[in-house]
């Protein structure tokens, strides 16, 4: 007799989302994470001083407010989220700035002679939202539900995502601004797999905001844990997974794992070809974070970047552009890119009165164990001189000591798995139900899987899906909501 119907292994976004589905359809599931908190890439904790609230990973969440999943579970309802005006800006040189508010009409009046250009990309994708994320919320090789939405969507990022990105704007701030946004996915640019994720995380910053979640990301997690322990799930830490031969008996297992750690876990359990199709899975470069705990505000020269949520730093399309190009080429930038988060603008519970928190990663070869400290720091010394004087205390990690802190972040790269169209299309194997593997009762349920990257849990409630019907017989999907 099976001691548990379904066991999850990590408590990541992904891994809570599969268990939370599993536990409302009734089953008794169990999960267990190898490090002593839960949360994986949305864990928040004080790394620096104490009072300062640090998210050690993920800090904005468009794609979580987007998410199908997050929706039926009523993720709005249960947990307080701050949405800047300024869903994100680009410093530019020269005191200059891009700015992308939630609003796409204020954005359009200052971007000045290419205002319209910048809104004739992006409306028909803003007032089409749900359209753009059933697109890019599921497996890319399907039909679509909305399908002049993704024939719209798909043509922006074939202009983006070629040397056509040239064509669209006159003026430098507009491209910057949006390659500042393409460049959360690492690699070189122009590319389409970075378009793509570009353009969708620009639409969403005008449809719904960049929401940042009062009192740091770990609120979405403690949501979805009590959720499960509510629905009767339980939640063992401090407990790594090295083999499935190790776990209690149970008719699924579902892994918020990477292919990697798959093949390693599972083993002999899963067929040669399938094994061999998991051992060409690529993973790309990587991320080298600070935390900052700061005595006042970051001394922003242009002023609107005090008030964005996330700021790209920066310069031009150029620059970026030949930042991200070194990284491919195995080198760290001279002017490095840099992704920033201030919650402590739009919630001060992250920081003591006065004080603030600061987010800030940029991207490094894969493996680097280069500590990025001072590079990011002079980086924001060129945009806000000053800086430096205002740092309290920090705290560095580089791309090999993330993998460390969670190994589905092989060599650094936050994707578990290098963004690429190819790997879009067959994540990690080509197949109309990727995440289950060909081995009886065995599942792959992280960002290894579609639709990828960023905390939506989709990757999660889709393995929990193919679970319950192919194990359970479970074809009626369990009520989400409350
Ligand atoms: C620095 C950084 C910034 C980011 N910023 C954002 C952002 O702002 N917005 C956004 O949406 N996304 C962001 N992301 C990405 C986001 O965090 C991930 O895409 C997301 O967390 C993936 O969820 P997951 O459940 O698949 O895996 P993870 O969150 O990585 O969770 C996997 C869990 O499994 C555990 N685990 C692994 N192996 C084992 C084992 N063998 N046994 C037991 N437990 C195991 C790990 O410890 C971990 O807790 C960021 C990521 C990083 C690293």
């Amino acid at each position: 007799m099976p001691q548990f119907d379904a066991i999850v292994v990590g408590s990541g976004p992904n891994g809570l989302a599969a268990a939370v589905t599993l536990a409302r359809a009734g089953l008794s599931v169990r999960v267990y994470e190898r490090n002593p908190t839960i949360g994986g890439g949305a864990r928040t904790a004080e790394v620096t001083l104490p009072g300062f609230h640090h998210d050690i990973c993920s800090a904005v969440h468009p794609a979580a407010l987007a998410s199908p999943f997050f929706r039926a579970w009523g993720l709005r309802e249960k947990v307080d989220f701050v949405i800047p005006e300024i869903s994100y800006a680009q410093a530019m040189h020269d005191g200059r700035a891009g700015v992308a508010y939630h609003d796409l009409e204020r954005t359009v009046e200052g971007l000045g002679r290419d205002g319209a250009a910048w809104r004739s990309l992006m409306k028909p994708l803003v007032d089409h939202i749900d359209g753009v994320t059933d697109f890019t919320g599921s497996q890319l090789l399907r039909i679509p539900r909305d399908p002049v939405t993704a024939l719209r969507f798909g043509l922006r990022v074939l202009e983006q995502g070629t040397p056509a990105w040239g064509l669209r704007f006159r003026e430098d701030v507009a491209p910057a601004l949006l390659a500042g946004v393409n460049a959360h996915s690492i690699g070189r640019m122009p590319r389409l797999s970075t378009a793509g994720a570009g353009l969708m995380l620009a639409a969403h910053g005008h449809a719904r905001g960049w929401p940042i979640p009062r009192g740091g990301s770990q609120a979405i997690i403690d949501a979805l844990a009590s959720d499960l322990v509510a629905h009767g799930g339980e939640i063992v830490v401090d407990h790594e997974v090295d083999s499935l031969d190790s776990l209690p008996t149970a008719r699924a297992v579902l892994l918020d794992v990477t292919p990697r750690a798959l093949d390693r876990i599972a083993g002999d359990r899963l067929p040669d070809r399938y094994r061999r199709a998991l051992g060409r899975f690529r993973y790309g470069d990587a991320v080298a974070k600070v935390d900052f705990a700061l005595s006042a505000p970051v001394p922003w020269t242009n002023p609107a970047l005090a008030e964005a949520g996330s700021i790209h730093a920066g310069g031009t399309r150029a620059e970026i552009q030949a930042a991200e190009g070194a990284v491919a080429d195995g080198r760290h930038p001279e002017n490095p890119y840099l992704l920033i988060s201030q919650p402590s603008r739009v919630d001060p519970t992250r920081a003591p009165d006065g004080r603030h928190v600061l987010w800030a990663y940029t991207h490094v070869p894969a493996g680097s164990t280069e500590d990025p400290a001072e590079a990011v720091i002079n980086r924001i010394e060129r945009f806000a001189p000053g800086f430096r004087e205002v740092i309290l205390d920090h705290r560095a990690v580089s791309a090999s000591e993330l993998e460390a802190y969670n190994p589905n972040y092989v060599g650094g790269d936050i994707s578990a798995g290098a963004v690429t169209i190819p790997q879009l299309i067959r994540r990690p194997v080509l197949s109309t139900d990727p995440w289950r593997t060909p081995a009886r009762g065995i599942y792959l349920s992280s960002s290894s899987t579609p639709p990828g990257t960023a905390v939506h849990g989709m990757c999660g409630w889709y393995a929990a899906r193919s679970a319950l019907r192919h194990e359970f017989g479970i074809t009626q999907m369990p009520e989400l909501g409350d």
